[in-house]
């Protein structure tokens, strides 16, 4: 009987460990609280405020596109059983409402990013593939989904992750601030990097031949800048006379890097470089991070980071 039991408790462990296989979650503890997030950056904010103290789940998989993520029956289970569910609360997570219309959120407390900072319209710049009109879709204000990247967003928003988490597991609150005000003080030096960098560039102007997710960003150290599309275009090819406008205008600037995003499939931002001898590079919009960078342990401070080493090279 008793080695029935042993290997009974060997295959219980075994399930246990093929049914977590795969997913972005930390081990499940019952005493600690769940939180679940959306896309990658809020998941790394979490994860720096709380450590291990919560039961964290990131609903994209790791190097998947954020802006055509639909959930599986699973991913609506994990957020109806969470206790803390942050989303950015823009045009790609739609789903988003539907799943919380579906269900009794009174003992949910839900943080959009959006909501934390002050947003702006999405915008179309000059030379840039504005998106088709549906006429099935009601005229209204888009507004630009993509907070985060402007580390200046990042610290309200990690303020206000913070303020939730230490309300709703208060014997860890004491910790969460500790780690919250070093997460800060982390966010607070690399906003003045940027500004560093900026301060000291010969151009205030960085080129995407790509999406472009830095609106806030750009307006945060006052760059210009022009791209192939806006931030969450679901497009990808654009049209010959997008990237002439690009070319011309790398040409004429003589700008040095030519910058592409995370996931992308680089196309655009290769044709400026191979037709113009300008340097491809890539500026982390920190949507989602790679398997391997996920892995690897990869997180908002360090792409960012890089980001600033790009950014310099660019402005060049
Ligand atoms: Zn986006």
């Amino acid at each position: 009987m008793k080695r029935f039991i042993f290997f009974a408790c060997i295959l219980l462990s075994l399930a246990a460990a093929l049914s977590a296989g795969g997913r972005r979650e930390t081990k499940n503890t019952e005493d600690r609280i769940n939180v679940v997030t959306t896309i990658f950056a809020p998941y790394d904010f979490v994860r720096e405020i709380a450590g291990d103290r919560v039961n964290l789940t990131m609903l994209l998989p790791p190097g998947a596109e954020s802006h055509s993520f639909e959930p599986t029956p699973r991913d609506i289970i994990t957020v109806q059983n969470s206790d803390v569910f942050i989303y950015v609360g823009g045009e790609s997570d739609a789903w988003v409402e539907r799943i919380l219309d579906s269900f009794d959120t009174s003992r949910l407390d839900i943080i959009t990013l959006m909501d934390c900072v002050d947003v702006v319209e999405e915008e179309i710049v000059e030379g840039m593939e504005d998106e088709e009109e549906d006429d099935s879709e009601e005229e209204e204000a888009e507004y630009d989904e993509h907070v985060w990247t402007s580390p200046r967003n990042a610290q309200l928003i990690v303020r206000k992750i913070a303020d939730v988490l230490k309300a709703r597991d208060a014997p860890n609150a004491a910790a969460y601030e500790k780690n919250t005000a070093a997460y800060i003080a982390k966010l607070t030096e690399l906003d003045a990097s940027f500004q560093k960098v900026v301060a000291g560039a010969k151009r205030k102007i960085f080129i995407f031949g790509d999406r472009f997710p830095f609106r806030y960003f750009a307006d945060a150290y006052g760059l210009s800048y022009y791209a192939a599309f806006p931030g969450c275009s679901t497009e990808t090819e654009c049209s010959a006379a997008t990237v002439a406008f690009l070319i011309n205008k790398v040409r004429s600037d003589k700008i040095p890097v030519i910058f592409h995003i995370e996931l992308s499939n680089e196309k655009i931002a290769d044709a400026i470089c191979e037709e113009t001898g300008a340097k491809k590079m890539l500026l982390h919009a920190v949507h989602n991070v790679s398997k391997r960078d996920f892995e690897g342990g990869a997180g908002y401070y360090g792409l960012m980071s890089q980001n600033v080493k790009n950014l310099r090279e660019a402005l060049q």
